[in-house]
């Protein structure tokens, strides 16, 4: 890692994005918010949840995340991305942004070697006519489109994320509200994500026990620090067996309901 402050975690933007495994540094916040690297493919599940949300929500007031694949050996092309119509203006006319890649100089600088614009007609079929096919290595461009400023004039407001030294892509860093994805322990503690252990009592995030359907009672809901038994040799035998330690209204004789 580049960056010696580097933790791997898992992220999300509450029920919207993620949750995404990561790296980040912990200390780079902006307004409390994480600025979190992701591989190529969570880079494409983050992009197919970007576009669901623009689908669902309008393309005038999300960005959205875009991969696009070709070869070092690809001739040059045009890709034509679109982002429904603007609802600003009285014609609906389309949101459109055209991308010129020039593959042969993606592995050096994948940030110089893509220009946008607004599609032309001519951009559209030069889209059509020439796809990124091609035998050498393969090269991958993310793009970044904010459509919401599209119509505020001046250049396109869309950008290539660089790769890092490390392979990773940084999107939303400064931007947007990324926060740890977190776990709920059986005790009722939670903890973000890289914290991998309860020290609330002995298990793990990575040892909780299963949770199995238990008739005794108890309350299968996720309770809150403080609501468990943690010590009671039937609590703990009650772990063992659902999955769940007993809240302490809670025993194990309790009849069948
Ligand atoms: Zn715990
Ligand atoms: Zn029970």
């Amino acid at each position: 890692m580049t960056d010696r402050k580097f933790i791997e975690t898992r992220v999300c933007i509450d029920d919207d994005f993620g949750p995404f495994d990561c790296k980040l540094n912990p200390e780079n916040r902006w307004n409390g918010w994480l600025s979190p690297y992701f591989t190529l493919d969570t880079t494409r599940e983050l992009s197919a949840q970007t576009l669901r949300m623009a689908d669902e929500y309008g393309y005038d007031c999300v960005s959205t995340i875009h991969v696009i694949d070709g070869f070092e050996d690809s001739r040059d092309t045009v890709h034509i991305i679109e982002g429904g119509l603007n609802r600003d203006s009285d014609d609906g006319e389309p949101n459109t942004i055209a991308v010129r890649i020039r593959w042969r100089n993606v592995g050096r600088d994948a940030v110089a070697a893509v220009s946008f614009s607004s599609a032309t007609p001519k951009d559209r079929k030069a889209a059509r006519r020439r796809k990124a096919t091609g035998h050498g290595a393969r090269r991958t461009v993310v793009v970044h489109v904010r459509w919401q400023w599209l119509h505020e004039g001046g250049d396109i407001p869309a950008n290539v994320v660089p790769l890092s030294r490390d392979g990773l892509y940084g999107i939303g860093g400064w931007e947007w509200t990324w926060h740890f994805a977190g776990w709920w322990c059986a005790c009722g503690a939670d903890w973000d994500w890289h914290e991998t252990t309860c020290t609330n009592c002995d298990l793990t995030r990575d040892t909780q026990p299963g949770k199995k359907p238990c008739d005794c009672g108890c309350d299968p809901e996720q309770g809150v620090t403080g609501e468990y038994d943690l010590e009671s040799e039937a609590s703990r035998a009650h772990l063992a067996r659902t999955g769940r330690y007993l809240r302490w209204s809670e025993s194990d004789a309790q009849p069948t309901l």
